[in-house]
């Protein structure tokens, strides 16, 4: 069944904006007065979507009523999605999913760890693809992906001495938790990711490869790349990290993949497993803390221990502590003459609607 959008539209003449028009300060209050619990969730589909445009308007028109907060992107191509959704709304956000073919039955992927503040807004994008990959999908067939392995699968290809796994996500995703024994690929963008493999994977061609990602889409892309370039056995976890986890959980597997997953909402991390294996950028401690620089002009992500945080005031040099402390205008000044000279630690910096929530989150916490 269709839901009817013109019903709507005519009850009230003038048409809401198909956009969010509020600052963070008043999302942040409305997220925190809600009376009831929020699921985070994520999912994504490689299908053909005609007239995206006015696909985008009316499903903005449609969640937005449904109280649905996140990050979507809609293409040609697919759908990918990190939401959350009022928990009483749940049955109907299914509901509105099933009334179009194209996204019937899509499976997702509950967060594991979820206190319901990961997303501040609902921001829905048309985009010339679902996942920034920079390759042209006409060169290859992107329809011939991988095996899809579940956890029980997964954890049994890892004993295989010719298994090669793989970790298709970013530098600072896998440092922070990864499958024992997997390549980890220094990329920071996707697109770097898929030059890296081939790099990295060059004469494995027989070799089994196992990859992963957070929740499957990036492997969808990569699997069929890696396919196209003459490696014949290609898999990929079903449903990523996540359902892994879940998995894991469940059927009381034992849990191959060691410290914890990076999501790219508020919550910046799920823990997975207990162990932390990664360290403080600054002091070499065991840590798997991501943080932003405190100071707005760096604001890079990296890793800081609590004692450090303390320390460096949440920046990540001396540098940074020192223009967090002057004048708001003159830290203005310094930002548009050197902007982004601060980044120590990692050339690589999370997209800033990513950070700021985390900023935001972390004021909530520490009240
Ligand atoms: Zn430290
Ligand atoms: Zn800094």
């Amino acid at each position: 069944m269709e839901i009817r959008n013109d019903s709507q539209k005519s009850k009230t003449q003038k048409r809401k904006p198909l956009h969010n028009i509020y600052d963070k300060e008043a999302l942040r209050k409305r997220l925190d007065s809600e009376a009831f619990r929020r699921i985070t969730l994520s999912f994504y589909r490689y299908v053909i979507l005609e007239d995206v445009k006015s696909l985008r308007d009316r499903l903005y028109e449609e969640w937005e009523s449904l109280g649905v907060l996140g990050r979507i992107y809609v293409a040609r191509e697919g759908i990918n999605a990190q939401i959350s959704v009022p928990s009483p709304n749940m049955e109907l956000f299914r509901a509105n999913l099933e009334s179009r073919a194209v996204f019937k039955n899509m499976p997702f992927k509950i967060a594991v760890e979820d206190d319901g503040k990961s997303f501040l807004k609902l921001d829905l994008k048309v985009r010339k693809k679902i996942v920034a990959d920079g390759l042209d999908d006409d060169s290859f067939d992107v329809t011939n992906v991988g095996n899809h392995l579940g956890a029980e699968e997964f954890n049994r290809h890892l004993e295989d001495k010719n298994t090669i796994v793989v970790d298709v996500r970013n530098h600072y995703e896998s440092e922070i938790g990864h499958f024992e024994n997997a390549l980890l690929p220094q990329s920071d963008t996707f697109r770097e990711e898929l030059r890296l493999l081939l790099e990295l994977l060059q004469g494995k061609e027989d070799n089994k490869i196992l990859m992963y990602c957070t929740g499957g889409i990036r492997c969808e892309k990569a699997s069929a790349w890696l396919k196209h370039h003459g490696y014949k056995d290609v898999n990929q976890l079903h449903g990523g990290i996540i359902s892994y986890a879940h998995e894991v959980a469940e059927k009381g597997l034992e849990s191959k993949f060691k410290g914890k997953n990076f999501v790219f909402d508020g919550r910046l991390q799920e823990t997975i497993g207990e162990e932390i294996i990664s360290t403080c950028h600054q002091c070499g401690s065991k840590s798997d803390r991501h943080v932003n620089c405190a100071n707005p002009g760096c604001h890079i992500l990296f890793i800081q221990c609590e004692t450090c945080t303390a320390a460096f005031d949440g920046c990540c040099t001396e540098e940074c502590k020192s223009v967090l402390h002057l004048p708001a205008d003159k830290q203005k000044e310094i930002r548009k003459g050197k902007a982004n000279e601060n980044r120590f630690f990692t050339k690589s910096r999370i997209r800033p609607k990513v950070s700021d929530l985390y900023r935001i989150q972390k004021g909530s916490e520490s009240a």
